[in-house]
């Protein structure tokens, strides 16, 4: 069955993980998100080192964010990105818990989406370094939709704890 039913939409795509060697976690999900249908023109960000959100007895996080088209309905995305995690070995334990590979669904298009199983913009875009930081290396003038303008946010986040990579995805 075709899963392609939507006009194209510009997403952004979170990514991160702290397990299991973080940066291959990272290469590998960015081939992934290429190989994925209904995905197209996809660009990184740069990589970043970032102190872990919640429980801090775990190791540092490697996070990018991605950009690129896409045809698909923000909930067959969330399947195509919920199938890369299972593949990764995602396991959901403990909340904001250390884990092989995370994506989420961080905007799309200008839509507000508010489901069971989705909320978009992401309910912790406003206020994550590890987002807004490599959000602006893609879009630095992108305006949030019910947030406002990424600069205002990123001037009210400091960049402590979160450093930039040369690695790229
Ligand atoms: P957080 O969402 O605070 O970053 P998390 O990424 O660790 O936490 P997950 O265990 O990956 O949370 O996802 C839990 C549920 O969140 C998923 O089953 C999914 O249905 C839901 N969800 C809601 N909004 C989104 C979104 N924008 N992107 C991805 N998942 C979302
Ligand atoms: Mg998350
Ligand atoms: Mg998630």
């Amino acid at each position: 069955m075709s899963q392609v039913d939507t006009p194209v939409t510009q997403v952004f795509i979170g990514l991160g993980s702290n397990m299991k060697e973080p940066l291959i976690q990272l290469k590998s999900a960015a081939t992934a998100l290429r190989d994925t249908h209904g995905l197209s023109n996809i660009v990184f960000s740069s990589v970043y080192q970032t102190e872990p959100m919640g429980p801090a007895d775990q190791p540092d996080y490697f996070n990018a964010v991605a950009q690129c088209e896409t045809t698909l309905s923000a909930d067959h995305l969330l399947d195509q990105t919920q199938l890369i995690e299972n593949r990764a070995g995602r396991i959901r334990d403990r909340r904001w818990g250390p884990r092989s590979l995370d994506l989420d669904l961080l905007l799309y298009g200008q839509q507000i989406i508010n489901t069971f199983r989705l909320t978009v913009p992401h309910a912790g875009i406003a206020e994550r370094s590890f987002v807004l930081y490599p959000l602006a290396d893609l879009a630095p003038s992108l305006d949030i939709p019910g947030k406002g303008k990424l600069s205002d946010l990123l001037d009210r986040c400091p960049q402590r704890g979160i450093s930039r990579l040369q690695s790229s995805l």
